[in-house]
């Protein structure tokens, strides 16, 4: 029997609601041996161990939880008594978790984020089934070596490219660029593409204690640089941009940011869009701008990759290679 290790962190997942049917409910309520209490036929698929990492709505998550949560990974992942690995999140942010886990766990055992968009307390709470898929897929051999995986609603996402693109449909990630990596048919992952594992476990943590401050900024019709002001008087090492179109944004801004770039702050241009990729050049002369282009990384990826690209490099060739690497 595989043996398969759950690291539980809140969300949706664990939430419950102040009034039963009602609309309103705290994530994080319950704890993971609740949770795993609630999948009935879990002892038959895996011998299942759990820990609870931290209790909190995804919404609150921040560096120094994935600091320890991709430390804590790499550890079980390197234990001969861990054969997979799931963690339970928020979805709000488990694009970005499960992906800064990619790029930061060196593992080739199977690593599988899961949650639910209905609190444990629901009808139609999806949470269990869920569940119950990531631990049938954590101890699947055939999800080894594929990189970090992300499972809701029948479905395998691959960590690279999984978004949250619905606020409350229990389908709501999708992979827009490359579409999903497979799905559950009869209780078992049906794998349809090929390993996307490249890069997984390429930017370990060593003794980094923090990581660079990175933020995104939205673009819009009239946007100024008063909020890119505010983002370098605050310290900024990186700026993602959300930008219209194919990461385009007013001459204002854009003249913003070519400053912050001669003053050695990393730029990324990103898009707003939910598809498409942002390529180097286009509107944009990134080349005489020092900018760097998000390719296919929408904002909440293209931050978390900028902050652990920008822990060996501040150059922006060097960072457009990791963009166009990963
Ligand atoms: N706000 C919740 C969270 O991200 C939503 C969810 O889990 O579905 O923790």
């Amino acid at each position: 029997m595989p043996r398969i290790h759950v690291v539980a962190t809140g969300g949706t997942i664990a939430g419950a609601q102040a009034v039963p049917g009602g609309h309103g409910y705290a994530a994080g309520a319950f704890t993971v041996d609740a949770l795993l209490a609630a999948v009935p036929d879990l002892a038959g698929i895996a011998h299942v161990s759990a820990e609870q990492l931290v209790n909190i709505g995804s919404q609150d998550m921040n560096d120094r939880v994935w600091l320890t949560l991709a430390r804590r990974l790499e550890q079980l992942a390197a234990s001969d008594d861990v054969d997979g690995i799931v963690v339970t999140h928020g979805t709000d942010t488990m694009e970005e978790t499960a992906w800064f886990a990619h790029l930061t766990v060196r593992t080739t055992k199977p690593l599988v984020f899961v949650g639910s968009m209905r609190p444990a307390t629901a009808l139609g709470a999806d949470g269990p089934a869920n569940l119950r898929d990531a631990v049938a897929l954590a101890a699947d051999p055939a999800a080894s070596g594929r990189g970090v995986l992300v499972v809701l609603n029948d479905t395998i996402h691959g960590a690279r490219d999984a978004y949250k693109l619905h606020a409350s449909r229990v389908d709501a990630f999708r992979s827009p660029e490359r579409g999903p990596l497979g799905r559950f048919e009869g209780g078992r992952p049906c794998f349809t593409l090929p390993p996307l594992a490249a890069g997984q476990g390429s930017f370990p943590l060593g003794d980094a204690q923090a990581l660079p401050l990175v933020f995104i900024l939205y673009a819009h019709a009239s946007m100024g640089r008063e909020l890119i002001d505010a983002a370098l008087a605050a310290g900024a090492a990186g700026l993602v941009i959300a930008g219209v179109g194919n990461g385009n944004m007013t001459d204002p801004a854009l003249d913003a940011l070519q400053e912050a770039a001669a003053r050695g702050v990393a730029v990324v241009r990103s898009t707003r869009l939910p598809e498409g990729a942002v390529l180097r050049n286009g509107e944009v002369d990134d080349d005489a701008r020092g900018f760097i282009a998000a390719r296919e990384f929408k904002p909440g990826k293209a931050r978390v990759l900028l902050q652990l690209a920008l822990l060996s490099s501040r150059d922006p060739k060097a960072l457009q290679e990791v963009f166009d690497q990963a």
